[in-house]
């Protein structure tokens, strides 16, 4: 993607000081003068950033303004290691909150909706990023934050909530006790607004269906201001990108080498306008493209695809490389299955074993026909036969937050 005049400036204004400001950039940036920048090509020459970088600035390495000037601090989850600490200015957080009012009018959502907001509050940005753009927009807030489903349905129905913010799980939850208790007549939903974690059409069908809403997918992480720098529109071909916020490239994630528009690789981002905790050319994992030319819903923001998964999801089984994205594939092109799955390997006598649980209706020879279709498509598809076992609806674990789906016992 052909950096624009505008972002070319704004890299450049950042780069004038950003040295003099941050010791973990003056470190990073060492034996190169990033302030004398002036193209695209010289951009592309910088070493990447990485979250391993930013978790070894914990607590507060980041901060590249003077602490006077942070006003509060977001944090990624810790699960797997140190977390990372992203300072920000009140200009960062009103940044945020222009961006997310965005992403809520690019769903048609105006000041006369009443937004139920289901994603935790506290330091991970979900849920007060859902708030900050409600406010900005205008429209009421429901701060309900995650669980209490009963709390949550009733809420839904007194206070005539028309939006539901969710990530896909907790949405999926919320449609089947909708559709369970026979409130469909009773809730007044029209949009949700989903996010942070990759999902199959399945679940977005099923949810769309049970709970008769349009569904926008928002895009955002933690270390970037959160949830809201891109989303997706009426046309629903890929999530538009707020890019005089963020500059976005596309990578190959093995060769580090910047890929043409179109082609499917690793996003990476570097922010253009923040103060507390600028980033330049972050690793995000997240795999998609960049989607050419200009949507025909009018908008001017370019767009990435929707996301396929994350280059440390990927594991390989049986000498084939899986990806999240492949098996919901195959889950969607199999007759008779749900929206529900799991996968879990794992090493029996030195084996691999490969097993696929899928929710169904189906019971006796018809389930037995499905397990045998979902095991061909998934050796056509991805290279090797796994087990497949059809399971009774709602069987399988449903998840307030991310819904873990493949695990792998072997190591
Ligand atoms: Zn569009």
């Amino acid at each position: 993607m052909k950096m624009t005049q505008e972002q070319l400036d704004l890299i450049k204004k950042q780069f004038a000081t950003l040295k003099d400001r941050s010791p973990f950039y003056a470190k990073k940036f060492e034996g190169i003068d990033i302030a004398s920048i002036d193209s695209q090509e010289e951009f592309e020459k910088l070493p990447f950033s990485e979250k391993n970088d930013l978790r070894e600035a914990y607590p507060l390495g980041l901060m590249a303004v003077p602490e006077e000037q942070i006003v509060r601090i977001h944090s990624s989850s810790g699960t797997t290691g140190t977390p990372v600490v992203i300072p920000y200015t009140q200009k960062d957080v009103d940044d945020w909150a222009i961006q997310f009012a965005r992403c809520y009018e690019m769903a048609g959502i105006t000041n006369k909706d009443r937004i139920q907001i289901t994603p935790g509050y506290g330091l991970w940005t979900a849920g007060i990023g859902f708030q900050l753009g409600c406010e900005r927009l205008g429209a009421m807030a429901i701060p309900m934050g995650p669980g209490n489903t009963d709390k949550q349905l009733q809420m839904m129905q007194d206070l005539k909530s028309t939006v539901i913010t969710a990530t896909s799980s907790y949405a999926i939850l919320l449609a089947e006790e909708v559709q369970k208790r026979g409130l469909r007549d009773k809730i007044f939903l029209k949009k949700g607004v989903i996010g942070s974690e990759r999902w199959g059409e399945k679940t977005r069908q099923r949810i769309q269906d049970e709970l008769g809403i349009q569904i926008y997918d928002i895009y955002g992480l933690t270390e970037i201001y959160g949830p809201g720098i891109g989303i997706s529109c009426d046309e629903h071909s890929g999530m538009h990108m707020w890019t005089d916020y963020v500059y976005m490239e596309v990578i190959d994630p093995k060769t580090g080498k910047v890929l043409p528009d179109g082609e499917t690789g690793e996003l990476v981002l570097t922010t253009l306008q923040k103060e507390g905790a600028p980033l330049i050319r972050y690793r995000t994992h997240d795999i998609t493209s960049i989607v050419p030319g200009d949507c025909p819903c009018g908008c001017k923001y370019p767009r990435i695809a929707t996301l396929t998964g994350r280059t440390d999801d990927m594991v390989k089984v049986k000498g084939c490389n899986i990806f999240p994205a492949q098996i919901e594939e195959v889950i969607k092109m199999t007759e008779g299955t749900s929206s529900e799955y799991q996968v879990m390997i794992e090493t029996i006598s030195g084996k691999d074993i490969l097993t696929v649980l899928f929710e169904t209706p189906l019971e006796g020879k018809e389930k037995a026909k499905a397990e045998k279709e979902l095991a061909a498509i998934f050796k056509a598809k991805i290279g090797c036969t796994p087990d497949a076992k059809g399971v009774p609806m709602g069987e399988l674990p449903r998840s307030e937050k991310k819904t873990k789906r493949i695990f792998d016992s072997r190591y």
